[in-house]
């Protein structure tokens, strides 16, 4: 803590982390001789910026950006890049953090970073977005590259934005290259790189369910979000047969006890990439229930939670509440969303957990492929990338079974332990073959 003054989320990911690994390190001493987990937790480089930009009126105005670059043993920087109000030194340090073990658990060649700005793109104009994004790509330009960091999209960062942070790249530098994954289809997208970490979330719930002789067909799932991750596990939930009844925004969330189908995620789908709305208006157009003032769904009972908004949204108390209500399995789509106390209960209820760096990480495993699509100048075919999405979610699975089974006669899976352990072997092996740096 006296390391890291003020980054409360940062040491809450690195606890997460130390729980699961120290027994492991005390078995392997050459991981405590190198001093492992104490070089991961110290990023290689933060950067902290000034972002310019004029708004319509004419002001100018200025924020903060960074790019945290953690760890770069098994591959080139990358991690997504943030826009939203909360954003801090503290945040952005935990997500590159964590984004170290995700990208290793894929098992493309990543490293870890994250970046982003307290930049609260809520109510601005497309041409103040455009200005923003440029303001930020004229300082990042010099720290990423395509062999060096490949930044991608993250809460407030969609298509749009990444499109006119490319551009600006291209601009600055006049080289077209690979520097940024989920960019538009005309130029050097890949397919399902949009559906990825949704589907990839929902992926990782069906095989834990199959581990244990189950399926989600049928079962009640509640979601929280409606951005790019919430929307496509709905939909991946719908293709699976389970009864999606929930989603959410800052404002608060719906309840739709008929279940959201495939029609009325298509009208959140506009109302929230096109329109840019806010989710109560739901609840008037189909007549569900709208619960405001910030309120989360977790107190909705059903099977299955997939959390896909932010950190810290599933409390300790939530969590009680939900394993009163019936819950079996919770798939973190978005980055650390339950507190160490909710993951604790989890863990002593023996419920299905899996943490976002193994349950989400099929986004940056599509942002993996468009980099080898964009090194080799192609685009593969879009169920080419659907079976190489689905390979790299079972072999996540895989590595967290292999690493978080209780042994024989269990079939007890600890996610969180696996997919810890699993994420730190192969970067700490990378960090000892390549020497003290
Ligand atoms: P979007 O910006 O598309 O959507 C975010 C959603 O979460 C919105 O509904 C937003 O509501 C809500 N939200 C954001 N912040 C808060 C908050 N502080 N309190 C309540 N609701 C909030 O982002 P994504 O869907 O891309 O990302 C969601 C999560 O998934 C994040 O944790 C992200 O790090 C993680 N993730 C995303 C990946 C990706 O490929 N996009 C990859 C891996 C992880 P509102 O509109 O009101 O802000």
């Amino acid at each position: 803590d006296k390391r890291n003054p003020g980054q409360p989320e940062f040491i809450q990911a690195v606890k997460e982390v130390a729980e699961s690994v120290l027994g492991y390190i005390k078995a392997h001493p050459k991981y405590h001789d190198h001093q492992i987990l104490e070089r991961m937790a110290e990023p290689d480089r933060v950067v902290s910026f000034r972002v310019c930009w004029q708004d319509d009126e004419g002001n100018v105005r200025v924020n903060r950006g960074y790019r945290v670059q953690n760890n770069n043993a098994i591959g080139p920087y990358k991690g997504g890049i943030r826009f939203h109000p909360s954003v801090n030194q503290g945040i952005l340090k935990f997500l590159a953090f964590e984004q170290t073990f995700k990208n290793a658990l894929t098992g493309l060649p990543m490293g870890g970073g994250k970046g982003g700005s307290n930049f609260n793109p809520k109510g601005k104009s497309d041409a103040e977005i455009m200005r923003f994004c440029q303001g930020f790509m004229t300082e990042l330009y010099r720290h990423v590259g395509e062999d060096t960091d490949v930044p991608a999209g993250d809460i407030g960062v969609g298509g749009r934005e990444i499109g006119y942070m490319f551009g600006q790249y291209k601009r600055i530098t006049n080289r077209y290259v690979g520097v940024l994954t989920g960019k538009g289809m005309e130029y050097g997208g890949s397919p399902i790189r949009v559906e990825a970490t949704g589907y990839g979330a929902v992926y990782f719930l069906q095989d834990m369910l199959k581990h244990v002789d189950k399926s989600p067909e049928g079962m009640v799932a509640i979601v929280s979000g409606s951005g790019n991750v919430a929307q496509h596990a709905v939909e991946k939930l719908l293709h699976l047969g389970a009864k999606p009844v929930t989603m959410s925004d800052s404002d608060g969330f719906i309840y739709d006890k008929n279940g959201i189908d495939e029609e009325k995620l298509a009208f959140v789908k506009e109302l929230k990439n096109k329109r840019r709305g806010r989710i109560a208006e739901y609840a008037e157009k189909f007549g569900a229930e709208f619960h405001g003032d910030g309120a989360t769904p977790w107190r909705v009972p059903g099977q299955l939670a997939v959390p896909c908004a932010t950190q810290n949204e599933v409390s300790g108390e939530d969590a009680m509440v939900m394993l009163k209500n019936g819950a079996i399995a919770v798939s973190e789509g978005a980055n650390m969303p339950c507190t160490l106390q909710a993951v604790h209960q989890f863990q002593a209820a023996k419920i299905l957990f899996a943490p976002g760096k193994a349950a989400n990480a099929g986004g940056v495993g599509v942002s993996g492929l468009e980099m080898s699509q964009n090194s080799a100048r192609i685009t593969w075919k879009e169920d080419e990338l659907q079976r190489l999405l689905r390979d790299i979610m079972q072999g996540i699975h895989d590595r967290c079974v292999k690493y978080g089974s209780e042994g024989e006669g269990s079939r007890y899976v600890d996610y969180v332990k696996g997919a810890n352990i699993a994420g730190f072997v192969k970067v700490a092996d990378a960090m000892i073959a390549q020497g003290v740096v």
